[in-house]
């Protein structure tokens, strides 16, 4: 059993079989995934999706590559969509640094759009008493900065973490956890790899971030939430242990976590 916790199975990359998609992860033992919104409509899908299916849940969010098209009542619109007990975190929200405006002209308005939704998110977070998904890239410092505000309000989630072991400790000792993707597979992703050997049950948990980052060996295809089970075979062979120990571990995380019951 083992719980995908950050899919984006709206994309249009699963339009022609999404079906067939859901029941590939069943067969491989992920029992439970959690989609996540990037923008308004993509949220309000994963909501309906998460509506439609008994073993799908939702995020509701706008990813900070995302603040630039999102409308100025976005937060609104989010508490509303946030009212489906099928919601079970805000997200995914943060900073990203990485994909920046082309434009120079544009980049310190798009900051500061990035960080002024980051943190009116993580006030929603707050008010409906959920945890959050949290996308930081290249943008470490001021993330930790703007989540400082909420330490002991808000839990937070750092998907697709590929830091160090120093610095998985420190978001976990302001009570936030960690997950891993497909890059744990990864020939040169040594330090993530060296963070997924470290740190203990119950600080981390697993996740594809489909369609992006499919593990090996089918790096740069279509990622699915059924390579999940890759994922998790890939940190138990890390750890020197088996699958069914990773898979018990991050479930448990997860359902902690998320709580799967409004
Ligand atoms: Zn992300
Ligand atoms: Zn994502």
């Amino acid at each position: 059993m083992l719980i995908d916790t950050h899919a984006h199975l709206d994309y249009t990359d699963y339009d022609p079989d999404r079906a067939e998609v859901i029941a590939r992860a069943t067969e491989a033992g992920v029992t439970e995934i959690i989609s996540i919104g990037t923008r308004l409509d993509s949220s309000t899908r994963a909501v309906e999706l998460a509506e439609n299916f008994p073993n799908i849940w939702a995020t509701v969010g706008i990813h900070p590559g995302e603040v630039d098209l999102a409308p100025e009542d976005a937060v609104e619109w989010l508490r509303a969509l946030a009212q489906s007990s099928r919601v079970v975190a805000i997200g995914e929200i943060g900073l990203d640094y990485h994909h920046l405006p082309t434009d120079p002209a544009k980049v310190a308005a798009n900051k500061k759009r990035q960080a002024a939704l980051f943190g009116a998110q993580l006030e929603l977070t707050a008010e409906l008493g959920l945890n959050a998904v949290i996308h930081q890239r290249d943008s470490w410092e001021d993330t930790l900065r703007i989540l400082a505000d909420f330490t002991g309000k808000v839990r937070g989630v750092f998907h697709c973490f590929g830091g160090t072991v120093e610095q998985a400790r420190e978001v976990l000792a302001l009570g936030h956890l960690v997950s891993f993707t497909g890059i744990v597979t990864f020939k040169n992703a040594r330090q993530v790899q060296e963070t997924a050997r470290a740190l203990e049950p119950g600080e981390f948990m697993v996740e594809t971030d489909c369609p992006y980052l499919a593990p090996v060996p089918d790096r740069g295809k279509r990622c699915e939430p059924a390579h999940t089970r890759r994922v998790a075979e890939q940190i138990a062979q890390l750890r020197g242990t088996r699958l069914e120990e990773i898979a018990a571990w991050t479930t448990e995380t997860a359902r902690g976590f998320f709580g799967f019951k409004r």
